[in-house]
């Protein structure tokens, strides 16, 4: 259900990244609770589920945290639902409830947040919104959670594109409704320029440039194949980005009772759910 691999936020990650699948997170968690009391609710083969992209030791960590919060909350034995509370901490950060927010700021992240769950709803190749929440988390001051349904080991030059427009909808949604923008949204960009230099310089995937890798270990070194090729990949990431932004934008322009029955749910609520959230878009 959590899957950290389409959070949006610091924490997000690369696109590739070496982790065991579902038989080997599940082999793992089992290994790591054997000396623990875990409650009868406890799903190991869900959790595992909604650990895609989970290090051995982070699968390790998860228990340890859940082994803390069940301490906390006094549950004799380690419940379900504070695996699930570990995995969200890990992902994510702890929840911070006495963070002072601002109205403004509050306005401002609930529309970010709306703007992501928003425009990934309307990308056939974005996954479902699992949580949406403006309680600031860790680094985040809010978080869009999607769900995990399997690993993946080759990803489609389309679902990149469709992720740089859901990594967007932030930004978009600020622009568009506050006219304002914010530095919310740095992290956004800075995954989303990533994915497009990677789409362009190590998986071949642009017409201009063609099937060809241009990975570098240092920007310097791509100055090697060319000063043409340099500002053709410059001038292809811009595109990409710009490309992004303005399909967001139009997403959200056309969805924006949605956006903003979201938004205004989400500062009154601080969170959604996947059920509440599929509300606003029946009829
Ligand atoms: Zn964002």
């Amino acid at each position: 259900m959590i899957k950290r691999f389409f959070v949006h936020g610091r924490f997000d990650r690369q696109i590739t990244i070496p982790a065991p699948d579902l038989n080997g997170r599940l082999d793992i968690l089992k290994l790591h609770s054997k000396d623990k009391k875990l409650a009868p609710d406890v799903d190991l083969k869900a959790i595992a589920g909604d650990t895609a992209g989970f290090t051995g030791a982070e699968l390790s960590n998860v228990l340890n945290e859940a082994a803390i919060i069940a301490t906390k909350s006094r549950h004799e034995e380690i419940q379900n639902e504070d695996i699930e509370d570990a995995v969200r901490k890990i992902t994510v950060g702890l929840e911070k409830h006495n963070r002072i927010v601002s109205d403004k700021d509050k306005k401002l992240t609930a529309y970010h947040e709306a703007g992501h769950a928003v425009v990934s709803r309307f990308l056939p190749s974005q996954k479902d919104v699992k949580e949406i929440s403006i309680i600031p988390r860790g680094v985040a001051g809010g978080y869009t959670m999607y769900k995990t349904t399997e690993d993946k080991y080759y990803v489609s030059r389309t679902e990149l594109l469709e992720k740089m427009v859901a990594l967007m909808g932030g930004r978009a949604a600020e622009k568009l409704v506050l006219n304002e923008i914010s530095t919310g949204a740095s992290n956004d960009l800075e995954v989303a320029t990533g994915i497009a230099r990677d789409m362009l310089t190590v998986y071949g995937m642009s017409d201009s440039l063609g099937p060809i890798s241009l990975k570098v270990d240092q920007a310097y070194e791509l100055e090697l194949f060319g000063e043409e090729v340099v500002n053709e990949v410059g001038n292809q990431v811009r595109l990409l980005i710009d490309n992004a932004y303005v399909t967001a934008q139009k997403i959200l322009s056309e969805h924006r009772e949605e956006l903003d029955k979201v938004a205004e749910t989400l500062i009154t609520n601080e969170k959604i759910t996947a059920e509440e959230f599929e509300k606003f878009f029946e009829e």
